[in-house]
C-alpha cells in the first residue's frame, strides 16, 4: 500500500471522530484477527447496514434483517434487537461486563478506565470483538441464507472462540489471578 499507509487512512477517517485510542482497543493480541476490522468498523460507525444500504438506493428497505421490527441502524443491530439484547445480556452476566452501556465505544471506555489488569481488559476486548463479529455475520446469515442461526448457538460460539484465543496466545508473564479468572469463565463453557 506504498505511503497511502492504513494509519492515513485511519487518520482520515478519524478526523472529526472521537479521539480515541482504536489501535489499544482493537489490535491487542488477544482480539481475534478476523474480528478486528469489524470492531474497527463499528466504533467509526462504518459497518454497511441496511438503514445506510438503504440511503444509497441499494436496498430495498431499511429494516433490520434479523427482526425486521425495526430500522438497521448500527445501535439497532447491536443493542436494541431483540436477538443482539439476548446474545450481550449473556455473554456480560459471563464475563462481567456492566449492562448500562449502549454503544460500543462506551463499552470499550468502560473496559479501558476499569480497574481490571491489562490481562483481563485484553480479554474483554476479545470478547466485545466476539460479540460484534457474531452478531454482524448472524445478520448477513439472514441477507445469504435466509435463516437466524439459534442464540444459544452465537452465544456459545462467542465464548469458544475467545476462551481458544486465550490459551492460544495468553502472554507467559499473565499473572495467577489472570489465569484463574480465564479458567472459571472456560468452565462456565458447553464445549
Ligand atoms: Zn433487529
Amino acid at each position: 500500500m506504498g505511503d497511502y499507509s492504513v494509519k492515513k487512512i485511519v487518520q482520515l477517517y478519524t478526523r472529526d471522530l472521537e479521539r480515541v485510542n482504536w489501535d489499544k482497543y482493537v489490535w491487542n493480541r488477544l482480539t481475534i484477527p478476523k474480528h478486528r476490522i469489524f470492531v474497527w468498523l463499528t466504533m467509526h460507525n462504518r459497518l454497511q447496514t441496511t438503514s445506510r444500504l438503504h440511503k444509497m438506493a441499494i436496498a430495498t428497505n431499511a429494516n433490520c434483517l434479523i427482526c425486521d421490527d425495526a430500522v438497521e441502524t448500527q445501535e439497532h443491530l447491536m443493542f436494541e434487537c431483540k436477538f443482539s439484547f439476548v446474545v450481550f445480556s449473556s455473554i456480560r452476566k459471563w464475563c462481567g461486563l456492566p449492562n448500562n452501556h449502549t454503544t460500543v465505544n462506551a463499552i470499550l471506555r468502560w473496559i479501558a478506565r476499569s480497574k481490571k489488569n491489562k490481562f483481563q481488559k485484553h480479554m474483554l476486548f476479545a470478547i466485545v470483538g466476539a460479540m460484534i463479529y457474531h452478531i454482524w455475520c448472524t445478520r448477513n446469515d439472514v441477507f445469504w441464507n435466509h435463516r437466524v442461526v439459534a442464540i444459544h448457538n452465537i452465544i456459545n460460539h462467542i465464548q469458544k472462540d475467545v476462551i481458544g484465543r486465550m490459551y492460544r496466545v495468553m502472554p507467559k508473564k499473565t499473572d495467577i489471578g489472570g489465569k484463574e479468572w480465564l479458567r472459571n469463565l472456560a468452565n462456565q463453557v458447553c464445549i
